[in-house]
């Protein structure tokens, strides 16, 4: 039970690990912000760029003439632009704070930031594939060298279970 838990886990970070892949490859061949709402009270994007994987998300609350300019010229900058040179940003529910004409800032609204590295969510999803990998290699080894896969007993002069914990021979 534990093993098959092990196992499904393992397989769900190597989907991880090769989605991130895949994805920081694209990334870097073709930067992509994608809008997943955009409307006068707010708005939210994803964008993959610069080796990383952001999530943008805004709040309006300003009249319609500044709402107009703020989605038009600001937002997207902020949403699009590689968010730091490396390490994730969290910045959430920040007032959004401009000042125009070098005046007094004031505030329209509110934004949020997740922008992860690819190399973060590999290095997360990477141990237990190898993991994996490496007991499935021990395993295999201890079988052809005649030794119980499960504990490395000397199972050569047995039947067909481990006298000492009683795994099959044949069991990977
Ligand atoms: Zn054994």
């Amino acid at each position: 039970m534990r093993r098959r838990l092990f196992n499904a886990i393992a397989l769900l970070s190597l989907a991880l690990l090769l989605a991130s892949a895949a994805l920081w490859l694209y990334a870097w061949r073709s930067p992509t912000l994608k809008k997943l709402s955009d409307s006068p009270a707010g708005g939210s994007s994803v964008s993959i760029d610069a080796g990383r994987v952001t999530y943008f998300h805004y709040v309006l609350d300003a009249d319609p003439v500044t709402s107009q300019l703020l989605r038009g010229a600001v937002l997207p900058g902020i949403g699009g632009r590689p968010w730091r040179n490396a390490g994730c940003a969290l910045e959430w529910r920040r007032p959004l704070s401009i000042a125009f004409g070098g005046g007094k800032p004031s505030t329209f609204g509110e934004w949020t930031v997740i922008s992860v590295p690819f190399w973060s969510l590999i290095a997360l999803s990477a141990p237990l594939p190898l993991a994996w990998l490496a007991r499935r290699l021990r395993s295999r080894l201890r079988g052809a060298a005649g030794l119980c896969p499960g504990c490395g007993y000397d199972v050569r002069a047995s039947a067909d279970r481990c006298p000492e914990c009683g795994k099959r021979k044949d069991e990977g």
